[in-house]
């Protein structure tokens, strides 16, 4: 039976970008609904980190560095003209409340008007209560915390440094203990619920299991939604907000020459969002970018490193045995080198050596220090153990001779402190993921003591960022500069206004948040 609903706006996705256009719809007197694809709500933004970046104007030298020429400026003015009311306009309008990430730098905080004090924000952790039965369809994040603990992205940092830091055992105990102060929610978790919550409160509904299937055109304007036979009509307007194309074999293929094997994205997101504005005519532009992250290929799913190879005792090497990049730089700029991105020489496949000192001090993917690593991860060749370096050059199939004379020229960098070859530990932000204790250089450990462990490393990612090209106001653009009327995009559906950079921790969300409120507010005029 055919059904026709009509609002003034209409948002495809319920991740960070459309809750965020919704609930600022809702709150400048439009009647709004969010339409969603899977059963449960929050996409990406569920799973992840839930960290922050929305910096005001002062980030513009910086954030022009970061973004560079592929992005126009107006975007980045807007983003920076924006972000702090969008903060304030959440936290206004939901239950969420953020706190800044101390300490947690810029990620080229030696960049032009980059700070290594950083201006990261995250969630504080929110109790389950202030949710209510939406706890029940919230999408599930991308790894739990063990018991139900409530971690933080500050928790991460010093739990990665298993008990080698006084504040490390403090995190480890206050978490232990805060289990019983009742279920909260924390990260991406926390966002998507609290945004959820904000437009419960506002009374938009969010329909699930409802997929964006078609967009109605009528004199040149978008003018509906349709999801199978039913309709939702847009009065003023339809704001994409359905993710990227990580979860689009065709599509990864066709512009990125990898699969969808190794993302760590939302499993609604394939592209539907860009597919169907490609077909009204849009730009699109960075397709073959992503939110790129050196990522491990375990059995059960890809896990995405983090502090891994921040901290001392690793290193990096590809199937020559040796070293190709500053492994402690932020992820996207590692795997643009292991691609040959820029080269045109790609550095596949790449390693993680690491020595029995590492193992006994530190997480590693999860998993305490000293524990087993899985039989599983061996048996699938993920991760390869030798008591000598040759013999785990032999087992991962590298020039065994190379693989010792890189070792043994690492070992003195670690020694003198400096990575002459790449700068490891140079930069803030290499060193915010080190470890303390670690002296001269909180990244820089000798490889010494066996056993030796060899990981694999691919090119995974948290999802894609090139899609529709926007303007200032999130209207979908055509490549003649023209927009399409009635459409809008925000989130990782447009390209994004990073353009191949990443500006810091929360540099996904930030943005994608702030073009959805852009979009409403344009929706308002
Ligand atoms: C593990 C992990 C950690 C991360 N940590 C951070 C972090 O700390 N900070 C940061 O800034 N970024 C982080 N990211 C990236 C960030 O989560 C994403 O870039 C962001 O969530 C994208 O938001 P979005 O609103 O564009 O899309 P999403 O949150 O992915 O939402 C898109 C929604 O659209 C739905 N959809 C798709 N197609 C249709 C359709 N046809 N009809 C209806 N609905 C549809 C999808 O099912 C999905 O629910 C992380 C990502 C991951 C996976």
């Amino acid at each position: 039976m055919k059904t026709e609903e009509e609002y003034d706006v209409v948002v495809v996705g319920s991740g960070a970008a459309g809750m965020t256009a919704a609930l600022a719809a809702a709150h400048h007197g439009l009647s709004a609904v969010v339409i969603e694809r899977e059963k449960v709500y929050g996409g990406s933004t569920a799973r992840s980190g839930g960290g922050l970046w929305l910096p005001g104007p002062e980030a513009s030298t910086y954030l022009k560095h970061v973004a560079g020429d592929e992005v126009a400026p107006a975007r980045r003015d807007a983003l920076l003209a924006y972000g702090p009311e969008v903060l304030a306009f959440v936290e206004k309008h939901t239950p969420l409340e953020f706190v800044r990430v101390p300490g947690y730098p810029d990620y080229h905080p030696e960049a032009p008007g980059g700070l290594a004090e950083g201006r990261t924000v995250e969630p504080r952790p929110l109790d389950v209560r202030r949710i209510g039965a939406d706890l029940e369809t919230l999408a599930p994040p991308y790894r739990a915390a063990p018991n139900g603990m409530a971690v933080t992205a500050v928790d991460y940092r010093w739990l990665s440094l298993g008990m080698r830091h006084p504040r490390s055992a403090l995190t480890a105990v206050r978490l232990a203990v805060s289990r019983f102060r009742g279920h909260r929610l924390t990260m991406g978790q926390a966002l998507a619920a609290g945004l959820r919550a904000g437009l419960r409160r506002a009374g938009v509904p969010v329909l699930m299991d409802t997929p964006m299937t078609g967009l109605d055109v009528e004199e040149g304007r978008v003018v509906a939604v349709r999801s199978g036979a039913r309709t939702w009509r847009a009065r003023r307007g339809v704001i994409l907000a359905s993710g990227g194309f990580e979860r689009n074999e065709r599509m990864r293929r066709e512009h990125q020459d990898l699969g969808t094997e190794w993302t760590v994205g939302a499993p609604g997101n394939t592209g539907d969002g860009i597919v169907m504005g490609d077909e009204l005519g849009a730009a699109l532009d960075l397709m073959d970018e992503a939110w790129w992250g050196p990522s491990l290929p375990l059995t059960g799913g890809p896990y995405f490193c983090l502090a891994e190879r921040n901290l001392p005792g690793s290193l990096m090497v590809d199937g020559s045995g040796r070293r190709f990049v500053n492994e402690s730089a932020p992820y996207v700029d590692v795997v643009h080198v292991m691609l040959g991105r820029r080269t045109g020489t790609p550095h596949l496949p790449s390693w993680l050596i690491t020595d029995r000192t590492y193992r006994d001090r530190y997480l590693f993917a999860g998993r305490a220090p000293r524990t087993p690593l899985p039989r599983r991860w061996f048996d699938a060749g993920v991760a390869h153990r030798a008591d000598t370096v040759e013999g785990l050059a032999a087992s991962i199939g590298v020039p065994a001779e190379e693989l010792r004379r890189t070792v043994g020229r690492f070992n003195g960098f670690a020694a003198s402190g400096r990575d002459d070859d790449f700068g490891r530990g140079d930069s803030a932000y290499d060193r915010y993921y080190g470890d303390p204790r670690q002296r001269p250089n909180p990244c820089l450990g000798p490889l010494l003591k066996p056993p030796f462990h060899a990981f694999a490393l691919v090119p995974g990612d948290l999802g894609t960022k090139g899609g529709l090209r926007t303007d200032e106001r999130a209207r979908v653009l055509r490549p003649d500069g023209t927009h399409v009327p009635g459409l809008y995009a925000a989130g990782n559906t447009s390209a994004s206004v990073m353009g191949r950079g990443y500006a810091g921790a929360g540099a996904t969300l930030g943005p994608a948040m702030t073009f959805g409120y852009l979009a409403a507010l344009d929706l308002t005029g």
